[in-house]
């Protein structure tokens, strides 16, 4: 079943088609940790954005792997996108922006992205 990631003023919407997650990652490096991002990885064609494209700004750093997508109006980051290991699309959703999730039941995996 499909779900909905939206950025706070509501000019990004995203469908995510996937369940919604029981378990989400959760990561300690710099970037992660500056926006409380808690993550679930889909596959990269399982985004599409529905709304708000025009409204998306990018943000990269370090290796310039990742695609931080961004709402340029509220700064809110509902998901990036990516590439797996084996080089096919992935995606990362920010179940921060997702309102059905229930975050304090999600089942967090810690992961030590500041090691890295
Ligand atoms: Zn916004």
């Amino acid at each position: 079943m499909a779900y909905e990631a939206r950025c706070h003023c509501g000019a990004v919407r995203v469908t995510v088609d996937a369940d919604l997650p029981e378990k989400a990652v959760t990561c300690n490096c710099s970037h992660c940790r500056a926006k409380g991002l808690v993550l679930a990885a889909v596959p990269g064609s399982a985004v599409k954005v529905s709304s708000g494209e025009d409204a998306l700004s990018t943000y990269q750093f370090n290796r310039h792997a990742i695609d931080h997508r961004f709402c340029a109006e509220c700064g809110t980051q509902p998901f990036s996108q990516g590439k797996g290991r084996d080089g096919s699309p992935m995606a990362m959703i920010n179940l921060r922006c997702v309102p059905q999730v229930d975050l304090d039941k999600l089942e967090k995996m810690e992961f030590d992205g500041a090691s890295l």
